[in-house]
Order: C-alpha cells, then sequence, then structure tokens
C-alpha cells in the first residue's frame, strides 16, 4: 500500500491526505450508518489527476469509494475498511454558461447552490433543487439522480444533464460533453454514471440544462377530508395549470400535526384539524392572470367539497410559513430518536391501498409502531417514518414495509438510491434478470470490482 500511496502523492493535480489530516467530514455521510476511516483521501483537481488515480488503483486492485459533498443518505460514500476515498471537492468551477444554448458546464465538484446562484445571476434557473444545496455536489446529484423539490414540473437529475464526462475504472476518460437536446447518434452512454452511485465510473464534468425563470407564482396550503380527494384534486390541478403546476407536497394529519406540535418555529395556520393537507404551487409568466386561475380553479375545488379548508399565501413570508411545515421534517430527530426513514414510490393509483397495508402488516408485526407520513405524491415518492422508540424494531420495521413496497409493485428506493442500506432489499424493486444486466454491466466496465464496491448491486 506504501508504495501506492508514495506513486498517487506524485500526480500532478493530486492532493493526498492521511492518518490526522484526515478529517471526521471524510468518514461519514447523512445516514446513520457507522462512519469508516479510508486508507487516505485523494482529492484531484483535474479530470487528468482523477484518470491516473484511477489508473494506479486500477493496477493495483485497489478499491476506493467516490465522494461529493457526502449528504447521502444511504452510507455509499461511507469508506470501507481497506478502502481509498477519491473526494471531488477540489474538482470544482462552472467552466461556462451558454446563454443562447441555456446550459452551464460544471466540474463535478462544485456545490449545486454555487450553480444555481450562477444561473439565477445570468437570469435563469438551474431548478434541482434539494435541502442539502449548499454542501452536495453536482457529481453526486448525477451519480444518485437526485430529485428534490422541483421534479413534477422538469423532471429529476437525469433530465436536466445534456452531456457528461466520466473517468472509468481503468482511468480512461469518456468525454460526451453534448450541449444539444436531440441527439440519438448510438447509444447515450451518460445514462451509464447518472443514478449508478459511482459503481460504473467517477462523473468528472457535466453539461446541465437552464430554463427561463418563472416571472409568477401562487401557492396555496389546502385542507382535505381525505386521500381519494387528494388524487382527484391532483387530477383537477394538472388539468387546469397544464405544466405549469410547480409543486404538489402532502401531508397526512400524523405528520403535520406532529410538526406544528413539536417544532418551536412551526405552527399550524388553520384553526381546526384535517385529515391530510396539499402544499402546492403554481408558476408562470403573468402574476395577474396566474393568480386568477389559480383563484378560480381552487374555488371551484371548495365549491365540489374536494377540498374543505384553504389559504393563499399573499406574501413571500406566508409562502416561507406553509414550507416551513413541509421543511419541518429535518427537526424530527431532535424528537424521535430509532426511526426506519422511507424513500419509496407506489404508484398514485395504489398509494391508499399500499398505506392502510402497511400499518396494518407493521402493527401486527412491531406492536406499538407509529408513522409519520408526507411525499411529494404528484411523482408516485411517499416519504415516511415509521417508530416504536426502540433502536431493536428498526430493521423489522424496514423488512416488512420494503416487502410490502414490493407487494404493490414500487419501489425502495424513489430518490435517495440504494447505497450501502437498501442493497438486500433491491429484489423487491428489480427482477432477477435485471439484476443480472445489472451485474454483468458492472463486471464489463469495472472488471476488477474496485469501484464502489459492495453498493447498489449484491454480489
Ligand atoms: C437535508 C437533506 C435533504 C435531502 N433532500 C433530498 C431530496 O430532496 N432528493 C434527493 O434525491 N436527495 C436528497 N438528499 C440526499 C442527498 O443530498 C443526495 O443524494 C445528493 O444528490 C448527494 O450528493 P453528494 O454530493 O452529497 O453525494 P455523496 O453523498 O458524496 O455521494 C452519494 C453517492 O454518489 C457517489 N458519488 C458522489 N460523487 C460522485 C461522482 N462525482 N462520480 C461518481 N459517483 C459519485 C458516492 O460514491 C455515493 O455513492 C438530501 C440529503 C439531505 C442531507
Amino acid at each position: 500500500m506504501q508504495d501506492l500511496i508514495t506513486q498517487l502523492q506524485a500526480i500532478p493535480g493530486n492532493d493526498v491526505l492521511l492518518g490526522n489530516s484526515i478529517s471526521e467530514k471524510y468518514q461519514h455521510d447523512w445516514s446513520a450508518d457507522a462512519p469508516g476511516m479510508p486508507g487516505a483521501v485523494l482529492r484531484p483537481a483535474t479530470t487528468e489527476a482523477l484518470s491516473a488515480i484511477l489508473r494506479l488503483c486500477h493496477a493495483a486492485g485497489q478499491p476506493v469509494v467516490v465522494q461529493g459533498g457526502l449528504t447521502g443518505l444511504t452510507g455509499g460514500a461511507i469508506p470501507k475498511s481497506g478502502e481509498l476515498a477519491i473526494n471531488l471537492e477540489r474538482l470544482n468551477g462552472i467552466e461556462e454558461l451558454d446563454a443562447d444554448a441555456m446550459t452551464m458546464t460544471v466540474k463535478a465538484g462544485t456545490p449545486l447552490q454555487t450553480i444555481q446562484e450562477a444561473a439565477d445571476a445570468a437570469g435563469f434557473i438551474f431548478p434541482l433543487d434539494l435541502g442539502a444545496r449548499g454542501t452536495c455536489n453536482i457529481g453526486g446529484n448525477i451519480s444518485t439522480n437526485a430529485g428534490g423539490n422541483q421534479v413534477l414540473r422538469f423532471g429529476m437529475t437525469r433530465a436536466l444533464v445534456l452531456g457528461l464526462e466520466a473517468v472509468m475504472a481503468d482511468g480512461t476518460v469518456l468525454t460526451s460533453m453534448n450541449k444539444m437536446l436531440k441527439n440519438n447518434a448510438g447509444y447515450d452512454l451518460k445514462h451509464l454514471f447518472i443514478g449508478t452511485e459511482g459503481t460504473l465510473g467517477v462523473v468528472s464534468r457535466a453539461v446541465l440544462r437552464l430554463f427561463p425563470k418563472a416571472a409568477s407564482r401562487c401557492t396555496a396550503l389546502l385542507a382535505l377530508e381525505d386521500f381519494a380527494d387528494v388524487t382527484k384534486l391532483l387530477r383537477l390541478l394538472s388539468a387546469k395549470f397544464s405544466g405549469s403546476m410547480s409543486a404538489f407536497e402532502v401531508m397526512w394529519a400524523s405528520y403535520f400535526d406532529f410538526i406544528t406540535e413539536h417544532v418551536d418555529s412551526v405552527d399550524s395556520p388553520f384553526d381546526a384539524h384535517y385529515p391530510v393537507y396539499v402544499l402546492t404551487e403554481l408558476e408562470g409568466s403573468d402574476q395577474e392572470k396566474d393568480a386568477e386561475l389559480f383563484m378560480n380553479t381552487l374555488s371551484s375545488a371548495m365549491e365540489d367539497g374536494l377540498v374543505v379548508d384553504a389559504l393563499i399565501a399573499s406574501s413571500e413570508k406566508d409562502r416561507e410559513k406553509f414550507w416551513k411545515i413541509r421543511d419541518g421534517v429535518g427537526e424530527i430527530g431532535a424528537f424521535i430518536k430509532d426511526t426506519a426513514n422511507f424513500d419509496i414510490s407506489v404508484p398514485i393509483s395504489s398509494m391508499a391501498a399500499f398505506l392502510a397495508q402497511v400499518e396494518m402488516e407493521l402493527v401486527a408485526a412491531v406492536p406499538g409502531a407509529r408513522m409519520l407520513v408526507f411525499g411529494h405524491i404528484a411523482d408516485s415518492n411517499l416519504h415516511f417514518m415509521c417508530y416504536t422508540g426502540s433502536h431493536d424494531d428498526v430493521k423489522a420495521m424496514y423488512d416488512v414495509v420494503y416487502k410490502v413496497v414490493g407487494d404493490f409493485g414500487g419501489s425502495v428506493s424513489a430518490e435517495h438510491g440504494i447505497g450501502v442500506q437498501k442493497i438486500g432489499y433491491l429484489q423487491h424493486s428489480r427482477t432477477p434478470a435485471e439484476i443480472a444486466l445489472m451485474q454483468n454491466l458492472k463486471q464489463a466496465l469495472d472488471p476488477k470490482g474496485i469501484l464502489n464496491p459492495g453498493r447498489v448491486i449484491p454480489g
């Protein structure tokens, strides 16, 4: 190992951290998984340095773990025993903003927020947005195909990447920095590296899509009697707002009441309690016309009994107040420990039946289990937390819920990825043939298995 480290130290543009200089931040992500100490942290500042690192590690059969901003929630970037960490933080910066093509070319270690701010300064938006925006890197977002708050309107990260550069396990640089929306010249190889969580290659640069800024925004917090009305409302708003609905966040009373009762800075703006709540937004180009459409649509939903109470934001302060309830999820850890946290998707048409089945099987298998439920819903994504107060029950809760997800044809990971945590549950959402093809791809692109071993796919 010492020989390899010496060679890695000699690579121009690389920086190597060893021993006590490896701070705690390189040892864990945001999951509850145990931290791990890498043999060294390799910090390339150029694609060439990254390529040279991988060439040497490949020749030596040295396993590596790839790290972006380390905000992942599934343990994928945590070093395992015997691994070296390749951290992309120094491969950082915006190379170009092309206003005509509406693209931005960036290096993989650029923080998401830096990209959002640069787009904003040039009169555009880069619509990927998530709570970890200040710390996560675009390379991590691409590798996890991150979702977030605006998937409904703009799609997941995959839909926002036009071109990509990746370094393969043996150090080969695959440059495909396409700027065009249409390009059917053979296989679109960038998808090998989007959402594959660093198991097939290391993302080094990307060409991202930008969009014009919305000129208007309308926000409302709505109360409904049951989930059947939620799906009817979703259909109504999708039809009326035709592609301009930018948020449709659903919070069940279990979640809404918990947050508004426990989190100091968050209060319910309603005088009464309701079974389910929807936070919705419309973004468009004409504030007056959009506000009229928004009001008229919600008024008719109330007249039809779909919505039983409604609050329309009349200022940015109101909007922030509504979103604080949804974003209050980040505070739950202060009140409940030992939760099983789910990021799953099931078809919207099965969601009510799915939740009823989960509740029934959970209570039978883990007496006293409680659930806090919320989700983006319009993109089929449900988040929820289950807890009893005892750490001993956590694994049983994961086992029960993921089995039911499989029974309903859902996905054990809507947006956070598989990482290490969900590797044992992949078979609930992928067929043996799908998993075998994943393993074949891994074998073809990384025959020595040095890239993020033991993540995403079993075996
Ligand atoms: C408060 C909070 C809110 C969040 N909200 C959301 C959300 O709404 N939606 C969502 O999808 N996720 C969310 N996440 C999860 C997380 O932020 C995303 O998964 C994010 O995309 C990870 O980026 P990162 O740079 O931190 O990657 P890391 O955590 O460093 O790595 C994640 C995975 O990607 C691999 N990887 C990292 N960089 C590269 C690269 N350049 N090339 C190849 N592989 C690489 C790693 O090996 C690891 O497997 C949230 C996390 C937090 C803490």
